[in-house]
């Protein structure tokens, strides 16, 4: 059993009528489910815990309590949970518009008003889970899932799987993520490292949604390795000329080696990019 109060009694098919498939993950499947006395819709995620082995339950037991505690309007919330013999079934918030990246190929040309405007509620909903104590460890493009159509759409910061809630001052001690978006201290291993990883994987989603391709690229994964550790980078002019210098800035003092020199949410928040100096121009994604 996983070691969690605040179980549903029951099945989830007991109050909810589970529909169509939403998406996977490594161990889970996720689909629509309708609230039958309310008819609310959510999405349950369903977990086989015959594919859950030791590590991973303690993993999945750190996403519920993270998930839990949190309540903001950028991160998923958990409504409930119910346990059977064979599975367990998360009801969660239904984000319906997909993942963040499909929805900006789908919306053709947006600018980089569009791209600070995402990167903004990025940053509410991790300023949230740090100031609850929680480094999410793993922000990519596919745990950004989007609710309502632009201009209105709203990012949820989702899988917290990774997450890991730090004590005060305490450091966090696993290195895991996927090398793409991970800071360097994550990829060395190295002992202690903070919330301040959020802050580089917001530094390369924002590159990225700038841009549509990623800082760090290369044929073999040491080779895409050493590239990350010595933030090796640069700006090609194809794309980037067209970029305002204050865009450039922003990237610039979040892709930095030393986690103590990167900005803090604090200081994205107060940075001019996120405070009227994003270009008007259309950007190539
Ligand atoms: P895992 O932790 O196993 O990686 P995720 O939480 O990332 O699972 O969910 C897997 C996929 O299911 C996501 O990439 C997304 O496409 C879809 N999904 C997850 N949560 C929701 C949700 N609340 N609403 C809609 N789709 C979701
Ligand atoms: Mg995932």
């Amino acid at each position: 059993h996983v070691d969690i109060n605040a179980v549903t009694k029951g099945r989830v098919d007991d109050y909810y009528t589970v529909g169509r498939e939403l998406g996977r993950g490594t161990f889970s499947i996720v689909k629509e489910g309708t609230h039958k006395p309310s008819q609310k819709r959510y999405a349950v995620k369903i977990i086989d815990k015959k594919y859950v082995d030791k590590d991973d339950l303690v993993l999945l037991t750190r996403e519920i309590d993270i998930m839990k505690q949190v309540a903001h309007k950028n991160v998923l919330s958990l409504h409930e949970i119910f346990e059977t013999e064979n599975d367990i079934s998360l009801v969660i918030e239904l984000v319906t518009g997909g993942e963040l990246f499909f929805k900006i190929v789908e919306q053709g040309s947006y600018s980089e008003v569009d791209a600070a405007g995402i990167v903004s509620q990025i940053l509410d909903g991790v300023q949230h889970l740090h100031d609850k104590g929680i480094a999410h460890r793993d922000l990519k493009p596919e745990n950004l899932l989007c609710s309502g159509e632009h201009p209105n759409m709203t990012i949820k910061i989702a899988d917290f799987g990774l997450s890991k809630i730090f004590a005060g001052g305490q450091k966090l001690e696993t290195s895991c993520g996927t090398p793409d978006y991970a800071a360097p201290e994550v990829l060395l291993g190295e002992k202690a490292y903070d919330k301040s990883v959020d802050l580089w994987s917001i530094g390369v989603i924002s590159y990225v949604l700038l841009c549509g391709y990623p800082p760090f690229y290369a044929q073999s994964q040491p080779a895409l390795f050493e590239k990350i550790i010595q933030a090796n980078y640069d700006f090609p002019e194809a794309e980037w000329s067209s970029i305002s210098p204050t865009a450039k800035d922003f990237v610039r003092r979040l892709l930095v080696i030393r986690p103590s020199e990167r900005m803090t949410v604090e200081q994205c928040l107060a940075h001019d990019f996120m405070r009227g100096g994003a270009g008007s121009n259309t950007l190539k994604v």
